[in-house]
């Protein structure tokens, strides 16, 4: 699935879009002002390092001083926070699957066995 980078000239902000189909055309805008005046990003070497630092910062293994991994509370504890930094990317559907997983997972732990 191609996905086009574009770089909003009156507020400096990156928009991307993804097409289903490469044969689908763009009329790209600037998602957070709606400005027309964007220009196509070529190069993603700049988004891949800004992507990479977060998912460093994710992984910073100070988020994950009160993990304990014999406990499922904490280890859920600690992946909603990791779904609140993703913030917009995984959305309310995210936690609402942690929450099913973690719910089927009690439903059928050995104590109810
Ligand atoms: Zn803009």
């Amino acid at each position: 699935m191609p996905i086009y980078e574009y770089y909003c000239d009156t507020c400096k902000r990156p928009s991307s879009f993804m097409l289903l189909r490469t044969t689908e055309e763009v009329n790209p805008y600037c998602k957070t002002c709606g400005s027309k005046e964007v220009r196509r990003i070529i190069s993603r070497v700049a988004v891949l390092k800004s992507e990479e630092k977060r998912m460093e910062s994710l992984l910073d293994p100070s988020k994950f001083s009160d993990l304990d991994e014999n406990d499922p509370g904490s280890i859920e504890r600690v992946v909603r926070r990791m779904g609140r930094e993703l913030g917009d990317e995984l959305g309310e559907g995210f936690e609402e699957s942690m929450e099913g997983a973690f719910q089927e997972e009690s439903a059928t732990s050995p104590q109810d066995l």
